[in-house]
């Protein structure tokens, strides 16, 4: 997906300033953010209390929309560069095209990863026709310096591995929980899990106390660790836990996020994570000129998503003023 906001803000994210050195209950509301004409989401990340959590940089949640008699989802070709987009369906289906040629329709349960790398250019459409509902989460990962200029790739994985017990489904979109391991490609120590509670479950799920995590409530209310998560909200948990207590008293859904603190201070602004705010500009100069980012096939030239203006502030990361 694309950040649509007419004047997105910069954001500086990274460091290991912001990462809670042991176990926290953080509860982050989100903000609504109306994407194009009709779309309205739920932004968890960044946030004003929150910028990343391990390699994850970018949560919306969004839905369940009825979209019977609508065109759905419409986000036409936009660029990426510097991260990775996780898409992942509650409800609904979505069309997926890209600059490498990629024409792939994912539902629920499928894993649709693109690695954006040195840049890459895609669209996202609800198909016709498509499902009456949708649902579902929007995610970035960061890609760390050393892999952050590799060349594009998507990866749509539509079996995943995961574990149940005890009422609880996990599915394992990305690194290892339980054992069970994902298949999509991770740049930086990661972990995403679906977590899909039936009602009355009451579960310990075992986590890597080295890696901040976050849930987020992606379908129903839960509970973890004593605290109530309602839907579209999330709960930043910090690190140092080897083990998360999740129970819900209706069937319920959780996102969870985590990772190694991602060290390294970023600037993402719009679509593109770089390091600098000149590079950033750069990659808006390239789209803006039909560069580095290649075409989508089907799409008109003048069809795509024009860059917003830029800031102007230049940008750099915190702690490298000179
Ligand atoms: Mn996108």
């Amino acid at each position: 997906m694309s950040d649509l906001e007419p004047r997105p803000s910069p954001h500086l994210l990274g460091g290991l300033g912001p990462v809670a050195p042991r176990p926290v209950l953080d509860l982050l509301p989100g903000k609504t953010v109306t994407l194009g004409e009709r779309m309205q989401v739920r932004r968890l990340l960044p946030t004003l209390g929150r910028r990343m959590v391990g390699p994850w940089a970018f949560v919306d949640h969004y839905g369940p929309d009825d979209v019977a008699g609508t065109d759905g989802m419409q986000v036409i070709p936009h660029p990426h560069t510097g991260l990775q987009t996780v898409s992942w369906l509650i409800e609904g289906r979505v069309h997926h095209k890209d600059s490498l040629g990629s024409d792939v329709s994912f539902g629920p349960g499928e894993l649709a990863l693109m690695t954006a790398g040195h840049g890459i250019s895609h669209s996202e459409q609800s198909p016709v026709p498509h499902p009456r509902l949708l649902q579902g989460a929007q995610l970035w990962v960061a890609l760390p310096d050393a892999s952050r200029d590799t060349a594009p790739a998507f990866e749509h994985h539509a079996a995943l591995p995961g574990f149940s017990s005890d009422g609880l489904t996990a599915t394992v979109l990305m690194g290892s929980l339980g054992g069970a391991t994902s298949p999509g490609t991770a740049w930086s120590p990661m972990v995403g899990v679906d977590l899909a509670l039936e009602a009355g479950a009451d579960v310990e799920v075992p986590l890597e106390p080295g890696f901040e995590h976050a849930v987020l409530a992606s379908s129903g209310s839960s509970v973890v660790e004593g605290a109530p998560v309602e839907h579209g909200s999330m709960l930043y948990l910090g690190t140092g836990r080897r083990t998360l207590r999740v129970s819900a008293s209706a069937p319920s859904r959780l996102l969870l996020l985590g990772g190694e603190p991602f060290e390294e201070q970023i600037v993402m602004w719009w679509n593109f994570v770089g390091r600098e705010g000149d590079e950033v500009a750069g990659f808006r100069e390239q789209w803006e000129a039909g560069e580095r980012f290649g075409h989508v096939e089907g799409f008109e030239d003048g069809e795509r998503t024009p860059a917003p203006p830029m800031p102007p502030v230049p940008l750099k990361p915190r702690g490298r003023e000179r």
